[in-house]
């Protein structure tokens, strides 16, 4: 098999290491004789690998003791239906939620929050054709509003958040790190909910987590399904009903492999230095264009134009020749986009570098 990188947005590359683990399990995880997508979630194989995951994530991000980890399903859009049903009973009705809009997945949370509660859209970046992360002091935010709902990675438009808001009173921030959680240091305390669907930087489509701080679980509304109720979920340890187990079993190996690594300061640091190696080729002249502010611009997903767009389709088929896969940027957006999540290796930026000059005839 000749080597490739996978540049994908998401469903996106895992450890090479945890997908020979995983292989290597598949038959027969630790002796039990069973695959883990045979065993029984209430089972003591499966449970421990559960309570594993767990503790590694906790220790990974630094989860104070008054925050609960969920795995729950229905992927990061779920979410935006989810959050409010759990979130708004806290408050008179109808309660108002307070949203940043900074891109495509902002948008589609501030258009899923409006059934269940009012929303109020405190800034946009839509002029600006979401290039970049409203200045707070421009912030129009609700008194006593349920919550704000910022999403701090905008896998689309290529837009991170570098700071956290500040907010009025005991507000809590709900944040949607679906394309950049264990990226980065981050202060879960500053935070109330922290969601992210799996298939970026955990694991495989279809798990869901949220990381909840115990004082926001026990408002959900009535209408709220039950398999989404924050605290059934959370009283029975994300076993309320059946758990995605697979993908549970490959994020824990993500979380150990993660921790073997050096944890999430260590991957950071390579993080940044996988950026700072991309931005630079495409900064060197105008062949290429990322056109978000330098202060906002992701380290996980970059995307970027051709100045010269009739070669779109000859520069992709050269990047697949070189085993540098799935760079198509986004249908909404046209363009590329190199997605180069904490699996993705300095060797494949570099690989994505030595294409972007070669086919600039630098
Ligand atoms: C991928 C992603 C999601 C989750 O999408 P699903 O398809 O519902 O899992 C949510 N928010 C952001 C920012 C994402 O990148």
């Amino acid at each position: 098999m000749t080597q490739i990188f996978n540049f994908s947005a998401g469903p996106a590359v895992l450890p090479k290491e945890v997908l020979q683990q995983a292989a290597d399990e598949m038959l027969d995880w630790h002796g039990s004789g069973m695959s883990v997508m045979e065993m029984s979630h209430r089972g003591p194989e499966f449970i421990s690998i559960y309570q594993q995951a767990v503790h590694d994530l906790r220790e990974l991000l630094n989860v104070p003791d008054n925050y609960r980890i969920l795995f729950l399903q229905g992927g990061g859009l779920a979410q935006n239906a989810v959050i409010p049903m759990n979130m708004v009973g806290r408050n008179a009705q109808p309660a108002t939620i307070d949203f940043v809009h900074t891109g495509s997945w902002s948008g589609k949370s501030i258009k899923e929050a409006a059934r269940y509660a009012n929303v109020n859209v405190a800034a946009s970046a839509e002029a600006g054709q979401f290039t970049s992360v409203p200045h707070q002091e421009s912030w129009k935010l609700t008194r006593d509003a349920s919550y704000l709902h910022i999403c701090t990675n905008e896998t689309i438009d290529g837009v991170e958040f570098n700071f956290v808001p500040t907010v009025q009173g005991d507000t809590p921030i709900v944040a949607d790190m679906s394309s950049h959680i264990l990226s980065r240091v981050i202060d879960v305390s500053k935070y109330g909910v922290i969601f992210a669907g799996a298939q970026k930087n955990i694991g495989p489509a279809g798990l869901t987590l949220a990381i909840v701080r115990e004082d926001l679980i026990g408002h959900a509304l009535p209408i709220c399904p039950s398999a989404f109720d924050w605290k059934l979920v959370a009283d029975a340890d994300s076993m309320y009903n059946t758990p995605p187990t697979y993908g549970i079993y490959i994020a824990g190996l993500v979380f150990a492999h993660l921790k073997r690594q050096g944890g999430v300061a260590e991957i950071e640091k390579r993080n940044i230095a996988k950026a700072e190696l991309l931005y630079a080729a495409l900064d060197a002249d105008d062949f290429y264009q990322n056109r978000v502010a330098q202060d906002c611009r992701s380290r996980m997903n970059v995307p970027f134009y051709l100045r010269d767009e009739s070669l779109n389709e000859q520069f992709l088929a050269g990047a697949k020749a070189r085993g540098l896969l799935q760079l198509k940027g986004h249908k909404s957006v046209g363009g590329m986009r190199a997605s180069i999540y904490n699996a993705m290796s300095i060797d494949g930026v570099q690989s994505l570098v030595d294409y972007l000059n070669e086919f600039a005839g630098r």
